[in-house]
């Protein structure tokens, strides 16, 4: 048996997230696996039926707890001990990143992040993830427990099955260990639309396009797709737009559909985020960009001649 503990996230509506769904998908998928997964706050209207054993609620963080997600750390730790887990399993986003390296650290405990699968083995555990800026797939075996992974957003299909999970509530004895770090402030990223790690369909825009005016053909052509604007670092570095939207090694992993890259180079650290996408489009004037090693379809070209008639194009095709 494979005991899992699945942390969850919700939402900008309060519910259960595609990436937890996708989470809930890859743990089902091992073998004779149990899962219990923590919530933090009420149990979701989402979470009663979802296809796990078990939904444990977390109260939530109040305006005491100060720190980092000191409380979810401490609570996730006591989850660990009491369940005893083969495997703690989040996502690929900033609370995962930053709780399961915690865990991780303090009690010495196996720790993958950024995975695209996970398999039982004979052994253990084995996971993969890009490597090398995504050129590579790397497999590693872990054989000790509990193992902390985390599971870039797309990389599992959201599950279609069904469960009426035990739901508990776990209290914890709410001292919060080790404050390192102070929130001073909690700005809530304002987007319309679908969530960048979630979309379909990526429209990214970089220091090509010569500046932030741009930004809003990209945003119309998202929206005819339904989908989400990303960003280089050079983009955002320059101000253009703002860093959430950052696409990369120290951005945001993106398992799109359809990426499309308009005056992006390509770089390692930028394909990092985003080479697991189904197609890469690209558009750029130069014919040696590295872009082009990466993309399936791609047109040499000024993004001012080719972007207006690409959209006029899509828009067409979608009327
Ligand atoms: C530790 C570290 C972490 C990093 N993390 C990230 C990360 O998370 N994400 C990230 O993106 N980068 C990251 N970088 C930076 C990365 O190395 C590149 O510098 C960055 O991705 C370059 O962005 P760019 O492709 O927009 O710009 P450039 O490399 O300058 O490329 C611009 C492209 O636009 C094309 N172009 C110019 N004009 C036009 C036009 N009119 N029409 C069409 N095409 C045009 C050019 O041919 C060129 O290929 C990181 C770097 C380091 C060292």
């Amino acid at each position: 048996m494979t005991s899992i503990l699945l942390v969850a996230e919700r939402d900008g509506q309060g519910e259960i997230s595609q990436s937890t769904l996708q989470a809930v998908a890859a743990a089902k998928s091992l073998s004779d696996s149990q899962v219990t997964v923590a919530i933090e706050g009420d149990a979701v209207k989402s979470g009663a039926s979802l296809a796990v054993e078990k939904i444990v609620t977390l109260s939530p963080t109040d305006s005491g707890d100060a720190g980092i997600y000191d409380k979810a750390t401490y609570d996730i730790t006591s989850l660990i001990s009491l369940i005893n887990p083969d495997l703690v399993l989040f996502n690929k986003s900033d609370f995962g990143s930053v709780v399961g390296a915690r865990l991780a650290f303090r009690s010495d405990y196996a720790f993958a992040a950024d995975c695209i699968e996970i398999s039982s083995t004979v052994t253990g555990l084995s996971v993969t993830r890009p490597v090398y800026g995504g050129s590579a797939l790397a497999e590693f075996e872990i054989a000790s427990t509990p193992a902390i992974v985390t599971l870039r957003a797309g990389a599992y299909e959201t599950g279609t099955d069904t469960g009426s999970p035990i739901i508990e509530a776990f209290n914890s004895d709410g001292s919060v260990v080790g404050q390192g770090a102070t929130t001073t402030d909690t700005v809530a990223e304002a987007r319309d639309g679908v969530r960048l790690e979630d979309a379909n369909f990526v429209v990214s825009g970089g220091r090509g396009l010569g500046g932030p005016e741009p930004f809003s053909l990209l945003n119309e052509l998202a929206d005819i797709l339904g989908g989400a604007v990303g960003a280089s670092r050079a983009a955002c570095d320059a101000g253009w737009i703002d860093h959430s939207y950052q696409v990369g090694l120290t951005g945001k992993s993106v398992n799109p559909d359809v990426y499309i890259a308009v005056g992006i180079s390509g770089a390692s650290q930028h394909m990092s985020g985003c080479s697991s996408s189904r197609a890469i489009v690209a558009i750029n004037k130069d014919g040696d960009s590295n872009i082009f090693k990466e993309a399936r379809f791609g047109v040499v070209g000024d993004w001012e001649k080719v972007l207006p008639s690409f959209l006029a194009t899509v828009r067409d095709l979608k009327a």
